[in-house]
């Protein structure tokens, strides 16, 4: 039993000695002071082995000596050790001093018991058939068992307290250094009582250092780890799902127990809900995308499926991680649709109108395609005079009426700010029905109903590899033709508007050099008196074309009155008839200039005039300005004072085209005009000849009533000339006394018509 118990108590000296030299090595941060404990326990240890193995009385209290010193050691140790291990803060000064200075004095006690005896003595008695020595403790040795036992429970304490106050996870981390602490305390005072001889209760301290080296320093606490991270899956807002090798779910974090309705942990119901949910989710590692509906709700999920291998590489499970992306996927739904929705009606937005009709005519190759543009005639006013939310209700009707009354298959949305657009394909559309839709449109505000006038312009598309906007270009083209009738609704785009445009575009840019090299120059047509004696001309615009030849003004004034460009014609014009004028030696003769509605918006056309007049040195009375009722249109009143003006200024005002259709004779008494010129030609086109003749005689009348003189142009016939002439009509201007002809034929013709 001796030897047995000495060879256990060797063996666990070299255990010690290893995980002392282990802990050196070792980077932990408890390690020095768990290395400094396993070597004090060492000495008590080896004492208590001397003792056991020696026979000898000498070597007996040597081991003695080295036993109690030994445990000075472990005690001063344990205090360093139990501090560390609990983190506790260091021990104050103060209980430092104290614990180690009973220490220091106990050691000095038991050192000087070789000389005094005072502390222990031993006695022979026989254990296993030899003799060994037994301790027989004094008053000294009570001393230092009160100092060990003192600091001993102390530690005994805090570990206890630890023990009961950390959280669970640490219990086992406490209660293992607890436990053993208290096993070799029990066993070391069951010795003492017991006076059995030899102290086997070595074996518990060199168990107590291994379990000291093996918490402190080999420990990793795997389950702390397990739930640490057990938690992090828990909190992370995906759902996880744990699978076990077979396939069966074995755990599911909070997210996914939420997200699909797992009850009361009953995680081997997951496998079945996500099946469910998702189809089949067998397989190790992958990631895809799911719509799935939950309960109304269409939500977006993405599912990544990852395995866990072992260290021989087999499966050991398998975690699903599924993420919800039904929020991002709305977010980005809601910019996509802002980018292709109007803000105001929620239509398609222009962009996204051009992009899906350039899809819809290429994916269907034998289809035909209308392209319509439509205009909210007035829009600026209507904002104007209604003001913006009456303007933006409008809108918003015309939107809806389009999502009312188009058939499926019909591309809309806006194009800007008061135009829309459209493609419909060729089997629903229809001259008729697209006309009655825009007649019939109005809108409804507080009860009351208020037209409101949209034109269309289309475009058949008979090109379909020109790009959408081109083809809108080509339908607005066609809307802007019927812009300002009232009673056109709807015009369809045909190629020679196109032609137009150019047109426009060509001129446009030729016009300067036009003025410049004189393609651009007057003829002048003959106005005579009742005898056929020529008193004046019209000066009427031509253009000598340098490769068109020819051009009449009709070819090219509209496009110039478009642009606001026929002022620079007309200043030409004037200056021309100013030029000639200054030119004749006879000066009872008088030159007619056109005055475009247009030119008032740019220049202060009777300061131009009267410039001209004097820079030539022509008396303003020879100068006649024509002028249509056109002008009156805008600014009436602004317009009649100017008119005073320049008649005021000695220019004779003629009334043009007179008869043409807008003109009321009653509103003639208002125009200070000198002169009302009368339109045989628009006479002509509209009436039969007796109504022409009374209208004529009406206006005649009318004319002499109010002490106006009248010219009458567009006389063809000698029947006509004396018919009007009879009805008391002044001058005459037509084909039937000259055509309009360049200056120099005029100057020709004047010798042999002017009166002598
Ligand atoms: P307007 O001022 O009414 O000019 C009279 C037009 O009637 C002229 O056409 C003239 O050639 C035409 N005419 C004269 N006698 C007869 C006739 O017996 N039978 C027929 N069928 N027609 C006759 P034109 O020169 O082609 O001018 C057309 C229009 O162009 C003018 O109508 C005028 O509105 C505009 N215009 C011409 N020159 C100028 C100009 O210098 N400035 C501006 N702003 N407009 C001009
Ligand atoms: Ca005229
Ligand atoms: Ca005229």
């Amino acid at each position: 039993m001796r030897y047995e118990i000495g060879t256990i108590i060797a063996m666990l000296i070299l255990a010690l000695a290893i995980c002392a030299r282990q802990c050196r090595t070792s980077n932990r941060s408890m390690a020095s002071s768990v290395a400094r404990l396993i070597d004090a326990l060492i000495m008590p240890v080896t004492g208590n082995l001397l003792i056991i193995l020696s026979g000898s009385r000498v070597l007996s209290i040597l081991g003695y000596l080295i036993y109690f010193l030994g445990m000075n050691a472990v005690m001063y140790a344990l205090i360093g050790f139990t501090f560390r291990y609990c983190y506790l803060p260091r021990p104050g000064d103060g209980i430092k001093f104290f614990a180690y200075g009973l220490l220091a004095v106990d050691a000095v006690q038991l050192l000087l018991n070789p000389f005094f005896h005072h502390a222990f003595d031993t006695e022979m008695v026989e254990v296993s058939g030899a003799a060994y020595y037994r301790l027989v403790p004094c008053l000294g040795q009570s001393f230092h068992r009160i100092v060990c036992y003192g600091i001993f429970l102390t530690a005994l304490f805090i570990f206890c307290i630890k023990m009961f106050t950390a959280p669970r996870l640490y219990l086992e981390r406490y209660a293992v250094i607890f436990i053993s602490m208290l096993v070799t305390g029990a066993w070391e005072t069951f010795y003492i009582f017991s006076r059995l001889p030899i102290d086997s209760s070595m074996i518990g301290f060199g168990f107590f250092g291994l379990l000291v080296y093996y918490f402190a320093v080999r420990y990793k606490p795997i389950r702390l780890l397990d739930r640490m991270l057990a938690n992090v899956a828990s909190q992370i807002f995906q759902g996880v799902f744990f699978f076990d090798a077979m396939g069966s779910c074995v755990w599911v974090n909070k997210a996914g127990c939420e997200a699909f309705q797992i009850k009361n942990n009953n995680f081997e119901e997951g496998t079945e809900i996500l099946k469910k949910t998702f189809g089949d989710i067998a397989g190790e590692e992958w990631v895809r995308h799911d719509v799935t509906w939950i309960g109304d709700e269409k939500r977006y999920y993405r599912l990544e499926k990852h395995s866990i291998k072992d260290s021989k590489g087999r499966t050991a499970g398998n975690y699903l991680t599924i993420f919800d992306e039904t929020e991002q996927h709305r977010a980005q739904e809601k910019d996509r649709y802002n980018a292709t929705h109007d803000a105001l009606t929620g239509l398609y937005s222009r962009e996204y109108l051009y992009e899906r009709i350039r899809e819809e005519i290429d994916a269907n190759p034998d289809k035909d395609f209308y392209i319509c543009y439509l205009d909210i005639n007035d829009f600026k006013m209507v904002n104007d005079v209604f003001g913006r939310e009456f303007g933006d209700h409008t809108l918003l009707s015309v939107a809806d009426s389009l999502r009312k009354n188009m058939p499926p298959g019909v591309l809309y949305g806006r194009l800007s700010g008061d135009t829309f657009g459209m493609c419909i394909p060729g089997e629903s559309f229809s001259i008729e029905n697209a006309s009655s839709f825009l007649e019939k449109f109005s809108i409804r505000d507080n009860g009351t109903m208020y037209p409101i006038v949209i034109h269309q312009g289309v475009y058949e598309v008979i090109e379909r590899d020109i790009d959408v906007p081109t083809m809108f270009d080509r339908a607005n083209m066609a809307l802007k033709s019927i812009k300002n009738e009232y009673n056109l609704r709807l015009a369809v785009y045909d190629d020679t508007m196109r032609d137009g445009a150019l047109w426009d575009q060509r001129i446009a840019g030729e016009l300067k050099e036009a003025i410049e090299s004189r393609q651009i120059r007057p003829y002048l047509q003959a106005i005579v008196d009742g005898t056929g004696c020529v008193v004046g001309a019209e000066a009427l615009v031509r253009w000598i074309h340098p490769t068109e030849g020819f051009l009449a003004p009709y070819r090219f004034i509209p496009t110039f009155e478009k642009n606001g460009m026929i002022a620079q014609v007309d200043k030409y014009m004037w200056r021309s008839a100013c030029e000639i004028l200054s030119s004749w030696k006879d000066n009872r003769l008088f030159i007619s200039i056109n005055v475009s509605p247009k030119d008032f918006f740019f220049m202060d056309v009777v300061q131009e005039l009267t410039q001209l007049a004097a820079e030539y040195g022509v008396e303003t009375s020879r100068l006649r300005v024509e002028i249509t009722e056109t002008v009156m249109m805008t600014d009436e009143t602004k317009r009649i004072s100017i008119l005073k003006e320049l008649r005021e200024a000695g220019f004779i005002v003629e009334m043009d085209d007179f008869g043409s259709g807008y003109s009321s004779l009653n509103m003639l008494k208002d125009m200070p005009v000198d002169v009302v010129k009368i339109d045989m030609v628009f006479l002509r086109k509209a009436e039969d000849d007796a109504r022409a003749r009374t209208i004529l005689r009406s206006i005649m009348q009318m004319t002499n009533n109010l002490e106006l003189s009248s010219i009458t142009e567009g006389v063809e016939t000698y029947e006509q000339f004396i018919n009007l002439r009879e009805m008391g009509c002044g001058m005459f201007q037509g084909y039937f006394f000259a055509k309009p002809m360049p200056v120099d034929k005029f100057a020709a013709y004047l010798e042999t018509h002017e009166k002598t």
